[in-house]
């Protein structure tokens, strides 16, 4: 597979005048000149549409395990004696393994089946979509403008990283460029989202969105209105990067629930639950896991059937039982 490949075949790193040399037509090329170290930079990046990846899977799906593979109640209980998992219309199905992937639903399942929660805590972030200017849609498009992830430095220095990121225009997509801000979200203190003791205490020592919110840290509803912090957060951003485009003018505006975690580091959460063997838990994304889905559900699988991992060491650091950041009292 592809991505199976080294890393370096797929991945340079390079210095600033360099990339920007590769984009020297492009709008944003200024700003590449002047990007944190170190850079990195993928030829074969680009945008795929969400929509459409998950229309291809679940007809994967559904051709490969037939019609009944394919599940859209929801869970309602799982009997881990039984193991048997029941599904609001009544049905129940029978797992020898079972992978939970329920985002930031995650803490609620594991809650469902008795098991010890995770320490993760949801954020809602957000995205804008800023207008190009008519006519020019062609010049914010993919074909001129690299995606930029940009990894910036915490507030305070014990915090975990934040960061931007920038999609160019996509024609079959939203119209406008989209940026959104990393870890910079409310953080919600909703019973939908339980949390392991000591989370609240850590998020607002570790989590970088609490040395930049202040008292607008906590939510105890879904917010759905526009963040004025984050607004603010990527209008800097987008005229830092593209001073031609005008943050006046939005597309669309979107709220969007990441799964943070309170372990002490920045890996994801994936690994056997240390008190059932047969329940893989897959989580902690931190909105970064779309990309690494096959990736993801190979290394599932492989907890699963057992055999060889394609990345050995992703077993030790993804595991569950690792060193947290959660402050008992
Ligand atoms: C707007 C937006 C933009 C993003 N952009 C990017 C991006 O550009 N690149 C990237 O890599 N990542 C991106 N992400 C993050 C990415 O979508 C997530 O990291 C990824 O979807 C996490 O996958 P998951 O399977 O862990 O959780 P989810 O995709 O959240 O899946 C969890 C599933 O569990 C289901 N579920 C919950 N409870 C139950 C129940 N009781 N019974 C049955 N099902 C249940 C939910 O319905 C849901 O389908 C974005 C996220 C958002 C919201």
């Amino acid at each position: 597979m592809a991505w199976q490949r080294p890393m370096k075949s797929w991945v340079k790193a390079m210095n600033a005048s360099a990339i920007a040399r590769l984009q020297s037509d492009g709008p944003c090329s200024a700003f590449l000149m002047t990007m944190w170290r170190p850079r990195f930079f993928c030829p074969a990046g680009d945008a795929v549409l969400a929509s459409v990846v998950l229309e291809a899977l679940k007809e994967q799906v559904q051709q490969l395990g037939g019609p009944a593979a394919y599940v859209e109640s929801p869970v309602v209980s799982i009997d881990r004696a039984k193991k048997t998992v029941t599904t609001e219309d009544g049905k129940t199905i029978a797992y020898s393994k079972l992978v939970l992937a329920g985002g930031i639903w995650s803490n609620q399942i594991l809650s469902l089946m008795g098991l010890p929660l995770l320490p993760l805590v949801t954020s809602v972030e957000q995205q804008t979509y800023y207008a190009t200017p008519e006519g020019t849609e062609e010049l914010f498009s993919a074909g001129k403008l690299p995606v930029v992830l940009e990894h910036n430095p915490s507030p305070e220095p014990e915090m975990k990283r934040r960061g931007g990121y920038m999609i160019p225009h996509v024609s079959n997509g939203v119209d406008g460029v989209k940026f959104g801000m990393h870890r910079q979200g409310p953080l919600m203190d909703h019973e939908d989202f339980p949390m392991v003791p000591g989370a609240f205490a850590a998020a607002q020592r570790y989590f970088a969105c609490a040395g930049t919110r202040a008292e607008r840290l906590w939510s105890q509803r879904w917010p759905e209105e526009e963040d004025s912090h984050l607004r603010e957060e990527t209008d800097a951003f987008a005229r830092r990067i593209l001073p031609d485009l005008s943050i006046e003018k939005s597309e669309l505006t979107m709220r969007c629930p990441y799964d943070q975690h309170l372990y002490a580091d920045e890996d994801f959460v994936v690994g056997v639950h240390p008190e059932d063997p047969d329940i893989i838990v897959v989580c902690g994304f931190a909105g970064e896991g779309f990309k690494f889905g096959p990736a993801i559900g190979e290394m599932a699988a492989t907890l699963v059937t057992g055999g060889s991992f394609a990345v050995p060491e992703s077993v030790q650091r993804f595991r569950l039982n690792r060193p947290s950041l959660l402050l008992l009292s």
